[in-house]
């Protein structure tokens, strides 16, 4: 069995600058793969620091675990038949998709759509529904055999790396994606090349300023509560409006707008007003992106 090792991140990702300063401290629980997976479960108890870039407001590792495909091992769970279906039919983030779907119509006509990460299925669903003939990617082979089979779509199994499209698409969605994907430049670069000329694209990420304003807060009010924005590094990229908006200029996008994204809306959860409030003032307010009540960002960006 390996040791659990890290490599060092010197440069970041986004503007290639090499000033940081340490935001948060990222710990590691991975002991529940212990029998799946050992060399994975090994990095529990480790550390690792998220530093932001101090001339572009992008946060990222310090380092990263040097574990061959460690994020694809950590979200290789074997999900139930159940818990998929179950996914696919909660409307915890149709708020969400209707305001992304609602985004793209008042950019461009309905066309062919990819939808990376497409996860059960949920916003094929609802994008055929608005006009869309909805593609799907997805890396989980069991979640993308289900979305094919709920909606009739094409649903590709992969990542933007392994997939070879034979056709360019008019919109491509990358909705709670990109805030997982060490480099996200290459990720948005690489759709970049998948849409058609003036084609269109549409980001959902946490915001990481109001994601930290917020961990700080509960902190406070919660006794021994442990503030985190990255434990198991289930977030490697931590967006600002600011350096999401540089991130797209450089992947090649132009008329790029970032404003506040809609919230999930958990169907047991009694703070769905207040989500729904903040989001409201976010979106209404000059700037709102910059609020700490903005806790995501939704970007949209064109293909020259
Ligand atoms: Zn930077």
């Amino acid at each position: 069995m390996t040791v659990a090792e890290f490599i060092a991140v010197d440069a970041c990702w986004i503007c290639g600058g090499t000033s940081f300063e340490p935001i948060d401290d990222a710990a590691f629980d991975l002991t529940e793969y212990q029998r799946q997976d050992p060399d994975l479960a090994a990095y529990s108890g480790r550390h690792v620091s998220i530093q932001r870039c101090t001339a572009c407001d992008f946060a990222q590792p310090a380092a990263l675990p040097a574990l061959p495909r460690f994020f694809d091992r950590m979200y290789d769970q074997r999900w139930s038949d159940d818990w998929v279906a179950r996914e696919h039919d909660a409307g915890y983030k149709d708020l969400i998709f209707a305001d992304i779907l609602s985004g793209l119509a008042r950019r461009t006509r309905p066309g062919v759509l990819l939808d990376v990460g497409a996860h059960a299925g949920r916003f094929l669903r609802l994008a055929s529904g608005a006009g869309w003939e909805a593609e799907g990617l997805e890396l989980n082979p069991k979640t993308a055999a289900f979305a094919a089979r709920a909606t009739g779509a094409i649903v590709h199994q992969g990542n933007v790396h392994t997939f070879r499209p034979t056709r360019r698409y008019d919109a491509i969605t990358l909705i709670d994606v990109l805030e997982h994907v060490p480099q996200p430049i290459d990720v948005m670069s690489r759709v970049r090349d998948y849409l058609a000329p003036g084609g269109w694209l549409a980001v959902k990420v946490p915001n990481g300023p109001a994601q930290r304003a917020k961990e700080r807060l509960r902190a406070r009010l919660r006794p021994g509560y442990r503030a985190t924005i990255a434990d198991n590094l289930v977030h490697v990229n931590h967006f600002s409006a600011a350096s999401l908006t540089r991130a797209l200029n450089v992947a090649g996008f132009r008329d790029v707008r970032v404003v506040a994204a809609a919230p999930e809306l958990p169907h047991q959860s009694g703070t769905g007003w207040l989500r729904l409030g903040a989001f409201r003032l976010s979106r209404a307010v000059p700037r709102g992106t910059s609020l700490p009540l903005a806790f995501n960002l939704q970007a949209y960006a064109q293909r020259d």
